[in-house]
This record gives structure tokens, sequence and C-alpha cells, in this order.
């Protein structure tokens, strides 16, 4: 049976998730939202007390991640259950964001959680929005894309999205927090933070969410 995917990659703030929600919605295609794995992962060693560099306890944590994506047909949203308990709201926080890129640097761990997002695969097409599905979840999808932007632009977004709603955060806090996640995943040993060879790459700094997603569609015509 075919099982297209497409992938979009990039670093944090890029607008991978905006666009690859524009994207599922067109198509009708079922989404992978691998980061929101690595942050539940984050969440369970919290829930346990296993240190982020804890190798040896957090594979088998990885493994056996009791976890579900429940998608509500009529609002297409996703509720994350950890353990029983909805963390979709808790996981999307900086101490948890961290955290997962902390994790998300052990081999063993990466590789533990391999088959579960290759498992979202479906007939239906999928949408994977991560930071290594084009190089090594899904090394023969059919369309690759990377979205970049500058650190700054990045930082701002962030800056807007948490500022309204209501967090206490500050720009410059963000910065620093975004180039300290990009050094951690640009530089780890394991699938780093790169564009694979066959991805188109487009740089979203000076392109608001509607005109990202319109060039990505315009990159699917001229790609079918
Ligand atoms: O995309 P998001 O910010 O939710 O991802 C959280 C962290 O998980 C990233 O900073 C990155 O370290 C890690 N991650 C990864 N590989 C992916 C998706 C996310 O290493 N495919």
């Amino acid at each position: 049976a075919c099982m297209p995917v497409i992938t979009v990659d990039g670093p944090s703030g890029s607008g991978k998730g905006t666009v690859c929600r524009l994207l599922a919605e067109k198509l009708n295609w079922d989404v992978l939202d691998s980061g929101a794995i690595y942050r539940v992962l984050a969440l369970a060693a919290l829930h346990h007390q296993i240190a982020f560099d804890n190798e040896a306890d957090l594979v088998p944590l990885a493994a056996n991640l009791d976890v579900q994506f429940l998608v509500d047909s009529n609002t297409k949203k996703t509720r994350i259950i950890l353990e029983g308990e909805d963390v979709s709201n808790t996981i999307r926080n900086e101490e948890v964001g961290a955290a997962a890129s902390k994790i998300a640097a052990l081999p063993r761990v990466r590789e533990a959680l391999l088959r579960r997002q290759r498992a979202f695969r479906s007939e239906h097409g999928l949408i994977a929005d991560g930071r290594d599905m084009g190089t090594v979840v899904f090394p023969d999808a059919e369309i690759k894309i990377y979205l970049t932007a500058s650190a700054e632009e990045r930082a701002r977004r962030r800056f807007l999205e948490l500022n309204g709603k209501g967090l206490d955060v500050t720009l410059n806090g963000l910065l620093e927090d975004i180039k300290a996640r990009d050094d951690r995943d640009m530089n780890r040993s394991v699938a780093p933070l790169v564009p694979a060879e066959d991805a188109i790459v487009l740089d979203t700094t000076e392109l608001d969410a509607g005109q990202v997603f319109t060039q990505v569609m315009a990159l699917l015509e001229d790609a079918v």
C-alpha cells in the first residue's frame, strides 16, 4: 500500500507547527508531532525523578512510555495523555522543552522512540514535524521541507505567543533559550538538526504563517 509522507523539519519557532497543521487540514492527512513525544518523555522523567543524562534509565522509560495521542474527530485537536493524565498544555512550557532537548541528545533514547514514530505512517498520508524526520525517521519521504528563520525572529514569535497567553517572559530570555536549544539540537552526535540532502529549504524570517503555507503548497504542486 502507498503510505505517503511529507517531512517538515527545522528549529523551534521556524513555523513548522502551523504549516503542518494547515497542510494536514488541506490534504486531510495525519500529523506526527515528534517534538511532543520528546516532551512527553521529558515530563515522564521529571515525574519519575530520572536525571536528563541518565541514559540507562531513560531508555526503558522511552521504550515503555504510556502515551496516547487522541485526535478529536470534530475539532481535529489532539489531546496528549501520559499515564492517564492529560498533559497537552504542561508539555508546552519552556522547562519541558529544554529538558526534551537534553534527553533528545541521547542516541539510545532516540533509537527507542524510532518505532513509535514510524507507526504514525498510514495510508491516509502523514505530515511529519520535527528535527530529523527527513534525515532519519522517514528518509524515503516523497517531499522534504526544511524551514528556518533567524534566531531573533523566532524569539520574537515565541514572545508574542507566550506573552499573549499572559506568561511572564522577556524577549532576551527567550532568545537565550532558543540559542541554547539550537546549539544542543545542531551539535549533537546523533540525528543533529540539518536539512536532508534532498530537502527544500525555506527561510521564513520575512514571512507570516499564511505566506509560508502558500509557498509550501506551491512547492508541493511543483514537486508532483
Ligand atoms: O519541536 P519541539 O520544540 O516540541 O521539540 C522539543 C525538543 O525535542 C527539541 O528541542 C529537540 O531537542 C527534540 N526533538 C528532536 N527530534 C525531533 C523532534 C524534537 O530531537 N524529531
